[in-house]
């Protein structure tokens, strides 16, 4: 996972539409974390607004941004955008995205 720095390089990586964008509030969130810790198609319009309070981080491969939220966010961390990656679950991605689970 890359972290995206700027609005520029967000613009950028949202036009080009290639790999995943994760918006991350942190793991310090304690409410709820896993509905605020979403991962996003880089294409989905819910990616369009850069802010520093959450930033973004950006992988190619949505197998390696699986890999990094399980071991970084873990089971209540994160979750699936319904809309861009509609009819995934948490589950569902980790068991087709990482090797031996
Ligand atoms: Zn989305």
């Amino acid at each position: 996972m890359e972290a995206i720095t700027s609005e520029t390089e967000l613009v950028e990586r949202y036009t080009e539409g290639e790999g995943c964008i994760y918006n991350d509030f942190g793991s310090e969130q304690q409410w709820n974390a896993a509905e605020f810790n979403k991962l996003h198609l880089a294409s989905c319009r819910h990616v369009r607004k850069y802010s520093e309070a959450a930033p973004k981080l950006w992988s190619r491969d949505l197998d390696d941004a699986v890999q990094w939220l399980e071991e970084n966010r873990g089971e209540d961390g994160w979750s699936p955008c319904k809309e861009c990656l509609g009819g995934e679950t948490r589950k569902s991605l980790v068991s087709r995205h990482i090797a031996g689970q």
